[in-house]
């Protein structure tokens, strides 16, 4: 069975504390590493990617983030898994990013981050997945 991880307002107060735990690592260190790899290092933002940034703002970019990873990256089971993010551009740019940083499946969550696949993503893992496609997207809008 396939679960779908669900946020419940009591939830809330837990989910802000993980958030700010995750913005203070540091990801100097996995940025570097990222570096390189020549595939990794391949994703950049096009123009139209940059527009849709500004365009919505970054509040509402994290919170399809957020989004994103709960319904396409947190379930136990994922039956596309290393399907399931898109790699143009102009469509959602976190999904650039997303390839961009090793966060785009289970397989390179495990690979890129440790994080393991066959269990639900935790919500401390969620907010520093966030973390690291919001600092990924912010190095790459300029
Ligand atoms: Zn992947």
């Amino acid at each position: 069975m396939c679960k779908q991880l669900e946020l419940f307002p009591e939830e809330k107060q837990q989910e802000d504390k993980d958030r700010k735990e995750a913005e203070t690592i540091d990801l100097n260190p996995l940025f570097e590493r990222l570096a390189k790899s020549k595939f990794r290092s391949s994703f950049y933002l096009n123009a139209k990617d940059k527009e849709y940034i500004h365009s919505k703002g970054w509040e509402k970019i994290e919170e399809g983030t957020r989004k994103t990873i709960a319904t396409r990256l947190a379930p136990e089971c994922i039956p596309n898994d290393g399907k399931q993010t898109p790699m143009r551009h102009g469509i959602f740019p976190p999904f650039i990013a997303q390839h961009a940083t090793g966060c785009c499946c289970r397989g390179c969550l495990e690979k890129w981050h440790g994080i393991p696949k066959g269990r639900q993503l935790t919500m401390k893992e969620q907010a520093y997945i966030t973390h690291v496609i919001m600092e990924w997207l912010h190095r790459n809008v300029q």
